[in-house]
């Protein structure tokens, strides 16, 4: 079992990529019914009182990063709403158990975020349920690659920004006049903000924008003592790649060639990146995107 407190060589931390990553569900997808088993650090994550006593709403809580995120912010101490999908309810239900293992307070909150009046609910819930909010993690995310532009159809091209960029927009705004000096937002961009794949024309620009929406947000509420960053993860073994974010054929290779560290990452490894960016250590950190990409260049 891996973990992130063990000094050891990242390129053999977790394994490559073989045959058995081929393999395909139907979307959203399930973290429990994929194998090999995405580790959102279930079994390893330690806190150490980084968050304690903060109220935290975590989207696409269920599964991957999200979860990796959710139970590390229990873990540190963060009682937490969690968001997703209402077909995601089996995976749901195993954060919640973990983060109430933890002795923190999770809120289950499913439904769909490219419906505003649900993103209101939302964070109405996380006020009405934990006094407030410190904590804003849009993790939530939708990718579908598609080769020709001229098979991209107005409905996905819609329900990427709806789901990646309109959310982000409708869950800060409703969430900015709760959230008291030294709360923070932390966005979900990616490596395809920096180098769009060319079968990712919608998803790989809603990431863009996401950056820039985040580094624009981050200048504007500086002064309330609220910080903005972003995390962009590279390629990461979890249901979004399963469920058509790559063709799956080319998931065998997943993460292998193009991250210099050779391997995909694991959900485990982003959640420290929320961690850090949530707690006051990164007190002097805002409009800062932090790249957890196995080694491919940003800027
Ligand atoms: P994931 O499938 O585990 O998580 C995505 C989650 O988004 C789902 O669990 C679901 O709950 C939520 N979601 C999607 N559509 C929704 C909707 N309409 N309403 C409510 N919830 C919805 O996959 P993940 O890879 O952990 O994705 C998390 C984030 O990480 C996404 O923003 C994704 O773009 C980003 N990301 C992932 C990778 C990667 O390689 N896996 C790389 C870069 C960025
Ligand atoms: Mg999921």
């Amino acid at each position: 079992m891996s973990d992130q407190y063990t000094m050891q060589d990242p390129t053999t931390q977790y394994p490559g990529p073989d045959e058995s990553f081929e393999q395909q569900q139907e979307g959203p997808g399930l973290q429990g019914e994929m194998a090999p088993k995405p580790d959102s650090g279930e079994s390893s994550y330690r806190g150490s009182g980084r968050l304690e006593g903060r109220r935290a709403v975590v989207t696409g809580a269920d599964s991957g990063i999200g979860r990796a995120t959710a139970i590390a912010y229990a873990r540190e101490g963060a009682d937490v709403v969690l968001s997703y999908l209402p077909q995601e309810e089996p995976d749901a239900r195993e954060v919640v158990e973990l983060i109430e293992a933890a002795g923190r307070r999770a809120v289950a909150v499913p439904g769909d975020v490219t419906d505003k009046a649900y993103c209101e609910q939302l964070i109405a819930t996380a006020v009405a349920e934990l006094g407030g909010i410190d904590i804003l993690a849009n993790i939530a995310g939708k990718q579908q690659h598609c080769p020709d532009i001229l098979e991209l159809t107005d409905e996905q091209f819609d329900e990427t920004y709806k789901t990646n960029v309109y959310a982000m927009f409708w869950l800060c705004k409703a969430a900015v006049p709760h959230l008291p000096p030294g709360s923070a937002i932390i966005n979900t961009s990616s490596i395809q903000g920096y180098q769009p794949a060319p079968i990712l024309l919608d998803y790989a620009s809603t990431k863009y924008a996401i950056n820039g929406f985040s580094k624009s947000l981050a200048a504007q509420l500086a002064p309330k003592g609220i910080r903005v960053n972003v995390v962009a993860p590279g390629p990461v073994w979890t249901p979004l790649q399963v469920v058509g974010g790559q063709p799956a054929e080319k998931l065998p290779e997943f993460g292998a060639s193009e991250a210099p560290l050779g391997r995909p990452g694991q959900p485990a490894e982003m959640a420290p990146a929320y961690v850090f960016l949530a707690s006051q250590e990164s007190s002097y950190v805002s409009g800062e995107t932090l790249a957890a990409t196995g080694g491919m260049p940003t800027p």
